[in-house]
């Protein structure tokens, strides 16, 4: 392992390999990627829904995912490796009043911001997606450029690119401590030794708490676990009964959502009793609630086996909104951390952000509503939309 680098990134998820693409773009090739497990991408971005969108409440998201969407739909051109990306729509099913409210706001917000995000009523939204039970449904929102991709793909695309660039990136390398003389990063230590650098990024997803604290600052980022359930379907499941597209279902109120995924059905559905910790083996007996909801909404799934099922950890912070930036009082510590459940897709634009602050270039963003500082006292904007 090298002694010295101008940049260490912590963390070989979507995060960590699109800052070090977007900082190999900026002439910054002097900096080590480290993972700690044998492969990049089999954190938080190996188990997620695919899902990517321009629908969110908060400007700063809308944002983060209008220039996101626009790397992905030219990613192989641009980055040279296939994002698999559908763009078959996410269609959200609203049930209370409350939440119709919240989406005519929000709906406003997205078409100001040149979205083409439609209103659906519940017929609507069946002949949509075959199979669908829309019963209560009181309104629904379409937005036909969004869709699914690929994050394995999203992250090994932007991590050969930076390789390909200079970068090195170390596998099987824990970092274990992070050194602060003096108020400003020193370096870093390592299972695989010490090395030298006068900037670290956090980008360690779910750990960037702990990951925060081997250089003395608080990152509040809770971990929460997250279920996926494949369905594999029976012969009566034809056509008519279950969606042939991709397109992302979400039931609002409840969470529930599915998607179309090869022969099968993705289905997950967010655990209200849920309690932060690191735990991602699959609590079985969580099923049966996620069940009665699905059943609802795509009875195809009554008859449905459970084909394979995972875990995985949402990276929460307190107010739904990411963290991008560096830490006040410790010089050259950055962070990228706190997405909430909805980071693959905005890994492109939160990384080449992340890179533009490195290197003092101008982000061309208001960057406030990533602060780190906004948690201090003030009252917070906080997402809607994580489900
Ligand atoms: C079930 C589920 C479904 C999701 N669905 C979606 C979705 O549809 N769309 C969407 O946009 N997002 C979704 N997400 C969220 C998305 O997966 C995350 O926001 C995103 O992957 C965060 O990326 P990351 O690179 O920050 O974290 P990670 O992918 O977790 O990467 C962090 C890496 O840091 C490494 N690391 C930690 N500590 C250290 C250390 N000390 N030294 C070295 N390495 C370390 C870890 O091993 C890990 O590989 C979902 C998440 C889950 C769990």
């Amino acid at each position: 392992m090298k002694r010295s680098a101008d940049v260490v990134i912590i963390g070989g998820g979507c995060m960590g390999a699109s800052v070090a693409y977007h900082l190999t773009r900026r002439g910054v090739t002097d900096l080590v990627l480290m993972e700690r497990e044998p492969l990049l991408a089999t954190g938080s971005t190996g188990r997620n829904a695919g899902g990517v969108r321009h629908q969110f409440s908060t400007d700063a998201n809308i944002r983060l995912s209008i220039e996101s969407i626009r790397l992905i739909e030219h990613f192989a051109d641009e980055v040279g490796h296939p994002a698999d990306f559908h763009q078959d729509g996410y269609l959200f099913l609203l049930s209370t009043l409350a939440s119709l409210d919240s989406f005519k706001q929000n709906v406003a917000l997205q078409r100001a911001h040149g979205v083409d995000v439609q209103w659906l009523d519940a017929r609507e939204a069946e002949r949509l997606v075959p199979g669908l039970d829309a019963a209560g449904v009181i309104g629904a929102t379409f937005c036909a450029r969004d869709g699914i991709a690929d994050p394995n793909g999203v992250t090994m695309g932007f991590a050969k690119a930076a390789q390909a660039a200079g970068a090195v990136v170390e596998r099987d390398t824990e970092v274990t401590g992070i050194r602060v003389v003096k108020g400003r990063v020193a370096g870093v230590d390592t299972s695989g030794g010490s090395m030298d650098a006068r900037v670290v990024v956090n980008a360690a997803g779910p750990y960037a708490r702990p990951v925060g604290r081997l250089a003395g600052i608080d990152v509040p980022v809770d971990p929460i676990r997250r279920h996926i359930f494949i369905a594999a379907l029976d012969a009566s499941a034809g056509p008519g009964r279950v969606p042939a597209r991709h397109t992302m279902v979400i039931d609002f109120d409840t969470t529930f959502y599915f998607h179309r995924e090869g022969t099968g059905v993705l289905f997950g559905m967010g655990n209200p009793q849920e309690a932060s910790g690191f735990d991602t083996t699959v609590q079985w007996d969580f099923l049966p609630q996620v069940i009665d909801v699905a059943v609802r909404r795509l009875p195809a799934l009554a008859n449905a086996s459970i084909a394979h099922a995972w875990a995985g950890l949402y990276e929460m912070s307190p107010d739904g909104n990411p963290i991008i930036g560096p830490v006040p009082g410790v010089d050259g510590l950055f962070l990228i951390n706190g997405f909430s459940g909805h980071g693959f897709q905005h890994s492109p634009a939160a990384g080449r952000i992340l890179a533009d602050l490195i290197v003092g270039r101008d982000p061309g963003i208001d960057c406030a509503a990533f602060a780190l500082e906004r948690f201090a006292g003030r009252s917070l904007s906080a997402e809607r939309y994580v489900v």
